[in-house]
């Protein structure tokens, strides 16, 4: 809806409507019904209509029409990292840019970096070096990863065992390839299972232990079956950065080992025959972690079990979906030991920000949760604007009341990334 210049509460009104459909625990006809009668909070009359169109004919000439209103491809510009739909539309009404191909030869042809506002940041991020493989199918981890898991969930049926491994195991930021590792009786169906996963648009790669495969997004993904008995080293090789598995192989090399002939159905099996403690994947980079684990110094990955709260959250006060005692709740179901609410402040009318009254009930609800727990406490914030004279959205007096400013912060630092 964004990529169509719909306005931005109203693709947040969607959004927020999604969250309430995926939460709801009953049918969709169910959540149509109550939602026609009013009584779903953030469900309108017009979204209840068109949850209704999709829970009884199964489909919604809202999306198809919308769908349809775009070239094929431009939703997948969606993907690269660092575009926006804001971006995306600036770059299709200007240049004309409707895919990723017309993207790449509009930053060749150097027509990008003239437009006002995002040009150099665009062409700069998509123009280095051969523009195809500057920005081609760099992906956000989480979509990356979402990909991955559906490839593993389509192997997993003819392998005897698939693992995610590459930049995605290592949970880099941006991923241009996902890589996923197999061991399999019968590699040469399975090397024919992935070339032919639905949304393939081209195989560039079909050896007898490989193959490589561009999806329709624009993302690459290879997948390496192991000789039998080699999944460890196979994994080991899939996983690491360039850097890593070099590092390796020299350390091989000192101490006379041929690290290719190494056996081993487990990563461990191929360090500690190098003498290394299992490095984790996330560690796995070249940037002295070899020497990490020979010395027995390598750092403890900080993991979900050591986040203690949440510093950023809203709740029904403005445009949140739950209670402050469900959030709370939830928090303390997480084990946290604090949450830190900070609805939207007056100003953000389209997103429900509380006038002075309602931050005074919120934090008389806040107070007596508190007095009830012993280990765990609710702390008040505001995601304060910043008005246009540079004063806060609310006198002294709330904003002491207040011990966070969460917006104030980022709108500070934008002004100042400004000219
Ligand atoms: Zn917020």
């Amino acid at each position: 809806m964004e990529l169509a210049g719909e306005a931005e509460f109203k693709s947040r009104a969607y959004g927020r409507a999604a969250r309430t459909v995926e939460a709801f625990p009953g049918s969709l006809a169910e959540l149509a019904t109550q939602a026609e009668a009013g009584a779903v909070q953030g469900i309108g009359e017009a979204l209840a209509q068109k949850i209704a169109a999709l829970a009884h004919t199964g489909s919604l000439p809202f999306l198809t029409e919308l769908e349809q209103s775009f070239p094929a491809g431009m939703t997948n510009l969606l993907d690269v990292s660092g575009l926006g739909p804001k971006t995306i539309r600036k770059l299709n009404k200007e240049l004309g840019v409707q895919n990723l191909e017309d993207l790449e030869r509009a930053c060749v042809d150097d027509r990008v970096s003239p437009l006002p506002g995002l040009g150099k940041k665009v062409s700069r991020r998509f123009s280095t070096g051969p523009a195809s493989q500057s920005y081609a199918g760099r992906f956000h981890l989480h979509k990356a990863l979402a990909q991955a898991e559906g490839h593993r969930g389509v192997l997993r049926k003819i392998a005897k065992r698939v693992a995610i491994a590459g930049s995605v195991r290592r949970r880099m930021e941006t991923i241009d390839r996902i890589d996923l590792v197999a061991e399999a009786t019968d590699p040469k169906a399975l090397l024919e299972a992935f070339a032919a996963l639905p949304d393939v648009s081209t195989v560039s790669e079909k050896l007898d232990d490989r193959c490589v495969a561009v999806f329709q997004n624009g993302m690459t993904a290879a997948l390496h079956v192991s000789a039998p008995g080699g999944f460890g080293l196979a994994f080991v090789q899939a996983t690491g950065s360039a850097d890593h598995y070099a590092a390796l192989e020299e350390r091989a090399r000192e101490r006379s080992v041929a690290i290719d002939a190494m056996e081993g159905d487990e990563e461990a099996a191929i360090y500690s025959a190098l003498g290394l403690a299992d490095i984790p994947a996330e560690l796995r980079e070249g940037l002295g972690e070899i020497e990490a684990a020979a010395s027995g110094a390598l750092p403890r990955l900080i993991g979900p079990g050591d986040l203690i709260g949440v510093v950023h959250a809203h709740t029904q006060y403005s445009d949140g979906t739950a209670s402050v005692a469900g959030m709370a709740a939830a928090a303390r179901a997480l084990g946290y030991r604090y949450l830190a609410l900070s609805d939207h402040s007056k100003s953000s009318t389209v997103a429900g920000g509380l006038k002075e009254d309602a931050v005074k009930r919120q934090h008389d609800e806040i107070d007596a949760l508190n007095a009830k727990e012993k280990d765990f406490r609710i702390l008040k914030g505001i995601e304060s604007d910043i008005l246009k004279d540079g004063s806060l959205d609310y006198d002294d007096d709330v904003l002491k009341a207040s011990i966070l400013l969460s917006r104030a912060f980022i709108r500070i630092s934008a002004f100042r990334a400004m000219p």
